[in-house]
């Protein structure tokens, strides 16, 4: 993607063997669920070092099955990070369930234990019952603290992996290895570090929450006869299953990702090193060529681990270079150059905003003021970065 073309801000690279993947399937006798499901599910748990992978049809539906897989229901309150991409609240909010935002590190966005802490000590008398940290931008939260107060408290933790397939955290785990968690949970949108059109995943170590995943994944349906509920119409007089009986156990939806979405996951799976390594290259000449902007420009480091970098975020301090973040982005974008801020925090959402009242995270609201994603994929060139950052030093003044 060299060249004066526009560069946006994500994107995803499909080459010649993911079509010929995704064209195998079309060819062959099962478009849905078929052999690539599998296939995918059993490559993505060993990449990322799970016992089990179920794979579905969005990070978002992944988010959902996993509140239902934990029983999240009225009454209960799921603790989620201000600074994230709405879905990671929203799946509460899907089973009835309270959200009390925390704060974050103003300069990287995370969750921190301390913030988790603060969060739970306002709010005497919720029954919490989960946590959701982000390893955003493709960081990873620190696990280890956070897990001792879910402990604590009692909560269950669902990691919302999007941004860090690959990354690995400051004491060795693999983002989506379930060490510190229950369920961890992955979305492959053309925007993320591998794509599979839509597509999402949950990664956990538990049997019985494997299980329950499955069973929300496909309308509640099993057709496991050892789990048959109703010996009447499952099983014949002699004790063997009916060859047309399936059974609704629960109530469950169709999020299911077909043989078609799969065919590209793993094919894209495939070429996560490749991906990582470009990816983590670029953030490095970011870096370098970003250092002389310091004070006002302060590209996102990290505090430990190994990135896979999803974002590559720089904070700008706009106001010292006299200029606005709008103004900073249009003129970006006259020049090709595509920029996105990611997020606004959860609690300026108009929904949210109506539902939690007005309610200040200066960490969250800090990082938000200051942060602009600059482009990155593995589509991009050295190249590319040094027009960015020419871009970004005119359109200062630095
Ligand atoms: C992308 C993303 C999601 C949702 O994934 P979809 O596949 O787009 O539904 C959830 N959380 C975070 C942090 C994300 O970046």
């Amino acid at each position: 993607m060299s060249g004066e073309g526009f560069l946006p801000y994500c994107r995803h690279l499909i080459e010649d063997d993911d079509i010929a993947a995704v064209t195998a399937v079309m060819k062959g006798d099962t478009l849905t669920t078929g052999p690539a499901v599998a296939a995918f599910e059993a490559a993505l748990a060993k990449t990322v070092g799970a016992r089990h992978a179920v794979v579905c049809s969005s990070g978002t539906s992944a988010l959902h099955l996993a509140a239902l897989a934990l029983d999240l229901g009225p009454g209960d309150c799921a603790l989620v990070p201000a600074q994230t991409f709405a879905a990671t609240a929203n799946c509460a909010r899907f089973v009835g369930a309270e959200v009390v935002l925390t704060d974050v590190d103003p300069d990287n966005g995370l969750m921190r234990p301390a913030d988790l802490e603060a969060a739970i000590a306002a709010h005497p008398g919720k029954r919490f019952k989960s946590v959701h940290p982000v390893h955003l931008n493709g960081q990873s939260a620190d696990m280890p603290g956070l897990a001792a107060v879910a402990r604590a408290h009692g909560l269950k933790i669902i990691e919302d992996c999007c941004h860090a397939l690959g990354s690995i955290a400051a004491d060795g785990a693999v983002i989506g290895d379930c060490r510190h968690g229950d369920l961890s949970v992955f979305s492959f949108h053309p925007a993320k570090t591998i794509a599979m059109g839509e597509g999402g995943a949950i990664t956990t170590n538990d049997p019985e929450l494997d299980a329950r995943l499955r069973l929300f994944r496909s309308h509640g349906i099993t057709r496991d006869d050892r789990v048959f509920v109703d010996a009447e119409h499952g099983f014949d007089a002699q004790g063997v299953p009916n060859p047309w009986y399936y059974e609704m156990q629960d109530l469950g939806f169709n999020y299911r990702a077909c043989d078609i979405q799969c065919a590209l996951g793993l094919s894209q799976l495939s070429k996560l090193p490749r991906f990582g390594e470009i990816r983590n290259r670029l953030v490095k000449a970011y870096r370098a060529a970003l250092a002389p902007l310091a004070p006002q420009v302060v590209p996102i480091t990290l505090s430990g681990g190994e990135a896979v970098w999803h974002l590559s975020v720089a904070l700008i301090d706009y106001q010292a270079c006299g200029t606005s973040r709008a103004e900073v982005m249009n003129a970006l974008r006259a020049r090709g150059i595509g920029t996105q801020v990611n997020y606004i925090p959860i609690h300026w959402l108009p929904y949210y905003r109506a539902l939690l009242g007005e309610i200040t995270l200066p960490g969250a609201e800090e990082y938000y003021r200051r942060c602009l994603s600059l482009p990155l994929s593995a589509a991009m060139t050295e190249a590319d970065v040094a027009r960015v950052v020419t871009g970004l030093r005119e359109v200062l003044g630095l």
